[in-house]
């Protein structure tokens, strides 16, 4: 099973030449850290900030769902995080001694169907990459986490979340979210690892460069499809409900700019923690947005009215998810810089208008729109 996951290293924009010696030199002084999931939307966005902030990402990806395109800046990896000896291989090839652990499944509706992959791959994979990590002494993890951990959990639909909120997940990914949390922060305790939970709220829009972007496939988020609804390239949108105790009866969702998110990567690797040290942080703005508000950006931004209906409402979705973001600020010295909605629509759109990589039909349609 394992010899499925070999690793296979090599750089990633540049020419082999001389291992080490290319390596020590591409890399100058830079620390590595390696990201798992590193080619998929947010690690992309992450490996982009590592670099401007002077870190050497090293990319440590399967490539099940990310893309090799989205990998510019660094080194890429090609391996499985359940093969502990090729993360193993990948630390000590570039000397990481910290680990931002993107690397998992994400979709809310396949985990209710398909609990036992989450459980595999979210669960099993990271309890497999801790195991190397601790072999090698990694001293410091950034992991990926999510606001499913809360669920709705009894809180009225205005009201933000705190860290310290009840954690009732209402599908098997948020489980597993909050499994490998409670695992990190065990690990934390036994062995001297600090580690940072982030826990995402919703993560929309794309870099303003171009190169990197939100491209999942199947795609499920609000954001891509209102748009790709609006440009008529998409199927018209389906809003899930509008019978929700919120104040427009749509769902309320506190969406963050992925380069928002990212910088708040970088500023947990960097914050001072002791060893032993483990802290969650909610990473949101602190504002909801409602379906029916992101539907009136969009259209704005595109100047077309997104076609939409009212359907049923999806199965594990809460009503409203909103951060209380203040935690943030305090230990990381956080604050989002470029998450108001309609600047999140506009770098989406721009990338949804020319995407460099995801589906091709998706893609090939849009090229030529844009060109007409
Ligand atoms: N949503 C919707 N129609 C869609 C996709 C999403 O009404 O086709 C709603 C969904 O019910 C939720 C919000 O948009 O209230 C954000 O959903 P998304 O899947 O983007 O992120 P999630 O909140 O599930 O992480």
């Amino acid at each position: 099973m394992v010899a499925a996951f070999r690793s296979n290293l090599h750089f990633g924009a540049e020419p082999r030449a001389g291992r080490g010696n290319y390596r020590q030199m591409d890399r100058g002084s830079k620390p590595a850290v390696l990201v798992t999931g590193g080619a998929g939307y947010i690690g992309a966005h992450t490996a982009k900030a590592l670099s401007e902030r002077g870190f050497f990402p090293v990319v440590f990806d399967s490539l099940s769902s990310g893309f090799r395109e989205a990998v510019r800046w660094g080194a890429f990896v090609h391996g499985d995080i359940r093969d502990a000896r090729a993360v193993a291989e990948a630390l000590d090839e570039y000397g990481a001694k910290s680990v931002i652990h993107f690397a998992g499944l994400i979709e809310v509706g396949r985990s209710v169907v398909q609990p036992d992959l989450f459980w595999e791959i979210n669960v099993a994979g990271t309890t497999s990459l801790l195991t190397a990590m601790r072999e090698r002494g990694v001293e410091r993890m950034v992991f990926s986490s999510s606001a499913a951990v809360y669920g709705q959990g009894g809180r009225g639909p205005l009201e933000t979340i705190p860290e310290d909120a009840t954690k009732a997940p209402s599908s098997p990914y948020g489980d597993t979210k909050l499994a490998c949390e409670w695992m990190i922060q065990a690990q934390c305790k036994a062995y001297g690892l600090s580690a940072v939970a982030l826990r995402y709220f919703n993560a929309a829009g794309a870099d303003p460069s171009g190169l990197i972007g939100e491209a999942h496939e199947p795609e499920t988020h609000l954001i891509p499809l209102a748009i790709a609804a609006a440009l008529g390239d998409g199927k018209p949108l389906t809003v899930f409900g509008d019978d929700f105790d919120t104040p427009d009866g749509t769902c309320l969702r506190d969406y963050i700019h992925v380069n928002d998110l990212a910088a708040a990567h970088v500023a947990a690797l960097e914050v001072a923690l002791p060893a032993g040290a483990y802290e969650a942080v909610n990473v949101g703005t602190g504002t909801g947005n409602s379906v029916r508000e992101v539907v009136e950006a969009v259209g704005r931004a595109t100047g077309r009215p997104v076609p939409h209906s009212i359907g049923a409402r999806r199965a594990g979705d809460p009503p409203s998810l909103v951060a209380n973001a203040s935690r943030a600020k305090d230990l990381l010295g956080w604050e989002p810089t470029c998450s108001d909605l309609d600047r999140i629509v506009a770098d989406a759109l721009r990338w949804e208008a020319q995407p460099a990589y995801g589906s091709g039909r998706r893609a090939t349609s849009r090229k030529i729109e844009s060109t007409n």
